[in-house]
């Protein structure tokens, strides 16, 4: 078959290394190996993704990489594959093989887990996110061993469980317990092939307002929680929410929130004593996750401050991140924009909307980029595809990574 991307000979600035490894990449075996992992419903919840992680780990051992299976839940493995360990930098690519939910199957054409083949796309739940990223790593890394290229330090591939619930039993374990020490981390996520600096940041706040119950029918008698909170949400929108979206970050969208959960009431004939909303706060990098669970405070105090009865607490829903962000001009950014100029990709930089495994790292102090196939619009829908070209480019891209920055 052969060739659904330029053919290495039209790449004219590759050097011979670079070639030597990327002819190893082959492309039926890449999409092969997607198609395969995507036919295992790895969903989550439960977030069971043994066969998946299994499937993973075959070939790369097979390749000569010494796989290690590391777990906090047993249905829960990532994978650790090393290759090489000599004196060197460490390079790790991470991407979560765990998907969500299919939601409704009539909302679906194709077969959420047939992985099936429609001009040029592969369909299915995870095809995406995050198949497609395991699926490029893994090839690419393989590709890597192949070559027979003698690596300066090791190469990593670190595919986890988890993600979709958070990531604290995957890419959470795994960088909590240290099982290895990164250098650079590379996670895969669908940034079209665009190198990301960082993600966006999270502050989960909830806000409980009680008041009193009373009958309906004698509603003075009580302190109306609902009627109460609806002044808090109003506030946000009118005071809070143009303050942050004038909040900029030349590659981040602007600091966003949204009321995404409301919970309230106790009958239709009582006034309520209780009512909870729960605001989706995000955050661009300078933003600290505290300061905004204040400042959403200060908001919420002054809306019911008038209303008689009622008390309001605003508290972290949640654990909140600050937003992540790698610079410009490191060598892992350098080495990755390099690799998609040499294949004829886009070299520009941007920042990534949602949060990632990645956070765990940059945390730590570690050098970490976002950059995989896919659109981040087509993940967790129905139809959710990936094209066969990007896929391919990514196996490209992260096997010259990998040159970069162990060669
Ligand atoms: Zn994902």
């Amino acid at each position: 078959m052969g060739n659904r991307v330029p053919g290495l000979d039209t790449l004219t600035q590759l050097c011979e290394v670079e070639r030597q490894v990327l002819v190893q990449i082959d492309e039926d075996e890449v999409i092969a190996f997607h198609r395969g992992l995507v036919q295992i419903p790895s969903i989550n919840p439960p977030g069971d993704v043994r066969d998946a992680i299994e499937y993973c780990r075959l070939p790369l051992a097979e390749a000569g990489f010494e796989t290690e299976i590391v777990a906090m839940d047993e249905i829960m493995p990532s994978l650790i594959a090393t290759k090489g360990g000599g004196e060197g930098p460490v390079l790790a690519f991470n991407a979560h093989v765990d998907v969500v939910p299919i939601g409704e199957r009539s909302a679906w054409t194709f077969d959420p887990f047939g992985a099936e083949i429609h001009d040029g796309r592969i369909y299915g739940r995870g095809a995406g996110d995050d198949k497609a990223s395991v699926a490029a790593q893994t090839m690419a890394a393989i590709a890597v061993a192949r070559s027979g290229l003698r690596l300066k330090g090791s190469l990593i591939v670190n595919e986890v469980a988890d993600e979709e619930s958070g990531g604290y039993k995957g890419a959470g374990y795994v960088t909590e317990q240290r099982f290895f020490t990164p250098d650079f981390v590379i996670v895969g996520e669908q940034t079209m092939n665009e190198v990301a600096l960082g993600e966006k940041g999270s502050s989960p706040t909830a806000i409980t307002v009680r008041g009193r119950t009373a009958h309906g029918a004698l509603p003075w008698e009580g302190a109306n929680a609902i009627e109460a909170m609806s002044e808090v949400i109003v506030a946000l929108r009118r005071e809070y929410w143009p303050v942050i979206a004038a909040r900029t970050h030349p590659y981040f969208h602007p600091s966003s929130a949204s009321v995404n959960l409301f919970e309230g009431g106790v009958k239709s004939n009582v006034v309520p004593d209780y009512a909870q909303i729960y605001v989706d706060r995000r955050l661009i990098p300078g933003e600290d996750p505290a300061e905004v669970v204040a400042e959403i405070r200060e908001i919420a105090i002054n809306a019911v401050r008038d209303v008689p009865g009622v008390t309001v607490e605003v508290e972290e829903f949640f654990p909140g991140a600050a937003a992540t962000l790698e610079a410009e001009d490191s060598q892992l950014v350098t080495a990755m924009t390099g690799s998609n100029g040499k294949l004829g990709l886009s070299t520009s930089l941007r920042g990534f909307s949602m949060a990632t495994d990645g956070r765990f790292w940059a945390q730590q102090g570690i050098p970490t980029i976002i950059y995989g196939p896919g659109d981040p619009r087509l993940a967790h829908v129905p139809d959710e595809w990936i094209g066969i070209d990007e896929l391919l480019h990514a196996t490209r891209a992260y096997a010259l990574a990998a040159v970069a920055l162990l060669a």
